[in-house]
This record gives C-alpha cells, sequence and structure tokens, in this order.
C-alpha cells in the first residue's frame, strides 16, 4: 500500500501533472484569495473589492427584468428539461446568430454558432482544439487574461506574449506580432473591447490587425465577451466585420453585458464569410470535441432567444452610464494619486490598468507588496499588474457600486499618503 502510494497516487509533483499546478497558478481567483486571506480581522469599514469584475451583486448592477423572466418562462415551460444537442439548442443558435450579423456586413447562419458554458468555455474549446495541432503556438497579449495562458499551460498549447502599448491607447503592437511569429503560430488572441485595459480599438486598428494576420496566415481569436460595453468617443466594432480579410473565432457570452456572469451562458462563432476554418477542418475539430464536453444547461439556451430579442435599449443605456460615470471617477479620483498614473481614461469594459511608482513611495518594493499593504491597511482589494502580465501595473474595476468606489479610492489616496516618501 505505501509502495501504492508513491507511484500511482501520487498527483503532485514532477510526474506529469505539474501542467494543472501550473495552469492552477496563472491565476486571479488565486492572486484575490490571497489577499483576502491577508484583510485585517478587526476592520470595521466594509471591503471595496476591486479587484475582480463581478457586478451583478450590486444593486445598481442587476440584469433586465427581462432576461429573468425568460428564464422562469424557460423553465415552466417544461420544454427544457432534457438535454440539449451538444453544439447547442437551434432556436438559440440561431438568436445568437442574428444577433451578431446585426453588426456584420454578412449574415451568419446558426451553424456558425456552437453554445458554450460562458466564454470561459469557448475559451478552452478553442485552445483544445488548436493544440491538437503538434508544435502549434498562439500569441496572447500582454496585459491579458491569464484564463488564455492557464487553458493553453493545461493543454500544453505553447503561448508567446505581444504587448499592448499604454502610449498607443493600448492598441497590439502589429511589429512585434511579426516578429513573434513564426510558421508554427496558428493564431492571435485580441480581447476588445479590452480587459484589463478598458481600451476599444478603432475599426482602423482592426483591419489593420486583420491585414497583419491575413500576411501571416494566422486566424483572430476575438474576444468580445464586452461586445457594446463602450461608453467614449471610440464605437465597438466587431472583428467579424473584416472576416473576409482573415478568418475571425469570435468568442462571447450574455455574461457581462446582461450582467449575469453566473447563468454560464456563452458562444464560440465562426465569423467567416469564405469559409476557410471550414476547408481547413477546424470547424470538423470543434463539433467533435464538443461532443466530448458538457453542456450550457438547456433552460437557459430556452431562454436566449427571448433574452436577446426582448431586451429594451434603455437597460443597455442605463448600464453604459453607470459605467461611464465609474469610469470618469475613477479617473478623476487616479489623477489625485501621485504615485499612481493612468495612460489612458478606459472607454470600455469594466477595468483600467494604472502604473504604479514605487519610487515614490516608502519600504513598498511591489505591485504585490502595495497589494497586501493596502489590503491589510485599507481593506481594498486591488489586483497587482503581475497577475495579468504587467509587473508594477495594477488594475482596478470601477464597476462596484459608485458610493462604494468613491469610498475605496478615497482609502487608496489616503494609503499612498501616508506611504509617501518625504521629500
Ligand atoms: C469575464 C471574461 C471571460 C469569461 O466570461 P464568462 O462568460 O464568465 O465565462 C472571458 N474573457 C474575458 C476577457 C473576460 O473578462
Amino acid at each position: 500500500m505505501e509502495e501504492h502510494r508513491l507511484t500511482k497516487w501520487n498527483f503532485e509533483g514532477n510526474n506529469g501533472y505539474d501542467k494543472i499546478n501550473k495552469a492552477s497558478k496563472i491565476n486571479i481567483r488565486t492572486v484575490l484569495q490571497m489577499l483576502m486571506d491577508n484583510l485585517n480581522q478587526h476592520e470595521n469599514r466594509p471591503v471595496v473589492p476591486l479587484g475582480h469584475g463581478d457586478p451583478s451583486v450590486f444593486a445598481s448592477f442587476r440584469t433586465c427584468s427581462v432576461a429573468e423572466d425568460a428564464i422562469v418562462d424557460a423553465v415552466r415551460s417544461a420544454k427544457y428539461n432534457c438535454y440539449a444537442s451538444h453544439v447547442g439548442i437551434l432556436p438559440a443558435r440561431r438568436a445568437v446568430a442574428e444577433y451578431l450579423s446585426s453588426d456584420l456586413p454578412y449574415t451568419l447562419s446558426e451553424d456558425d454558432v456552437y453554445l458554450t458554458i460562458g466564454c470561459a468555455q469557448a475559451i478552452h474549446v478553442i485552445l483544445t482544439v488548436l493544440a491538437n495541432r503538434p508544435s502549434a503556438n498562439i500569441l496572447l497579449p500582454r496585459p491579458g487574461f491569464p484564463l488564455y495562458e492557464s487553458y493553453a499551460a493545461s493543454c500544453n498549447l505553447e503561448y508567446r506574449h505581444y504587448d499592448l502599448l499604454p502610449d498607443r491607447g493600448w492598441e497590439v503592437d502589429l511589429e512585434a506580432v511579426e516578429a513573434l511569429s513564426d510558421e508554427n503560430t496558428v493564431a492571435i488572441v485580441i480581447i476588445n473591447p479590452g480587459n484589463p485595459c478598458g481600451s476599444v480599438f478603432t475599426s482602423q486598428h482592426l483591419e489593420k490587425i486583420a491585414e497583419t494576420a491575413r500576411k501571416l496566415r494566422i486566424l483572430v481569436i476575438a474576444d468580445e465577451v464586452y461586445d457594446h460595453l463602450t461608453f467614449g468617443s471610440t464605437p465597438f466594432v466587431p472583428m467579424g466585420v473584416f472576416g473576409s480579410i482573415v478568418p475571425v473565432v469570435t468568442l462571447g457570452a450574455i455574461s457581462k453585458r446582461w450582467l449575469v456572469p453566473g447563468w454560464r451562458l456563452g458562444w464560440l462563432v465562426t465569423t467567416d464569410p469564405n469559409g476557410i476554418l471550414k476547408i481547413s477542418g477546424l470547424v470538423k475539430n470543434i463539433v467533435e470535441y464538443l461532443n466530448i464536453t458538457v453542456d450550457p444547461p438547456t433552460f437557459i439556451q430556452g431562454a436566449l432567444p427571448q433574452i436577446i430579442n426582448k431586451t429594451k435599449d434603455d437597460f443597455f443605456s442605463k448600464t453604459i452610464n453607470t459605467l461611464r460615470e465609474a469610469a470618469d471617477t475613477c479617473y478623476n479620483k487616479i489623477r489625485e494619486i501621485p504615485c499612481i498614473t493612468c495612460p489612458n481614461k478606459p472607454e470600455g469594459s469594466m477595468f483600467v490598468m494604472v502604473r504604479l511608482n514605487v519610487s515614490l513611495l516608502d519600504g513598498i518594493g511591489d505591485d504585490v507588496d502595495f497589494c497586501l499593504k493596502l489590503v491589510k491597511e485599507e481593506s481594498v482589494i486591488v489586483l497587482p499588474g503581475i497577475a495579468v502580465g504587467m509587473k508594477n501595473w495594477l488594475r482596478l474595476t470601477f464597476a462596484i457600486e459608485p458610493s462604494l468606489l468613491e469610498d475605496g479610492l478615497g482609502r487608496i489616496k489616503a494609503f499612498c499618503l501616508r506611504h509617501a516618501k518625504k521629500q
């Protein structure tokens, strides 16, 4: 038995299972949990969670009654107690195809749409399928969304980082993309509107990305989970608009726009009017892989057409207005804090990246140290930039209750003033 324990039952350590350990370490949740563990137990003030993006717990960010009713109706209809097809039920796929087509110069069909358990599973599916190609590698943004690194690590898919440029509105460093890619590069991932930067790419920049990808003969994976969540001067343009330049795999969900991340409904869509992905066999691989994965709950799928088609514009504009005001508050308050600078005012999503100047602070070594001391002294949770690939930066979400946001930013300012180096 003892011998057994040491061999077959040893899942940890250097025995081939390390990739799970590696994958789980590149994780926002792990970092936030570490910060939560350092909260001061004697603190009476509320914790201000600026670390992760789930506004749905706040009253100002409640989903619309149309969406809630759609779920109730779907459950009561008793039509969705069954298993769904592995690619999703037809009316729901059709609703997503119509929803996305309204922003495209061509029409998607339901056959282009695969329903997934949130956008996260869509990421998992496409990376797993790409990993099926021996020696393949993909290009990921830095700063980025670490779930890509985690999933790539867990399926042994090589990834390389290209930079987003803070001095150019967080645009993609396209020269770096060309320099990084080789004959085994199969895809570039872009996240637009951006997490963690709150940036929104212009149509011109998206077209340049498409042309670069075409030149490199790679496909574009466009994470558009924050579609239409824009509140600056740059409108949201889906990457699929350039689908005739280069094949695009669009990933999305109702999680962010409808403020229901817990409903776990997302999609993977091939926005590829020339059918290149079909010819390449990638689509066949996606369908085959979906055959062996689990599906989003059928009643959520059943509710989807009603959610998409019946939600009123005033729900969306209310969310946008709340986010715009929150982003303004965040930007203006940060300008009052000497050791933190914000290179770009956020125009979309729910996040902003800010630069931390530790040389102005006494006894604070880096971004992780800053966040640890901040949580201990002020009960404010902020994500250290290192968790999204950028040391000595911070990622803040502004999608929390407005009064709590002001409170939290005030505490960050007090903390910075208290720790400022004496002249
Ligand atoms: C939240 C998020 C996801 C995951 O979306 P779910 O629908 O909750 O799975 C994927 N990509 C980015 C950039 C995100 O911020």
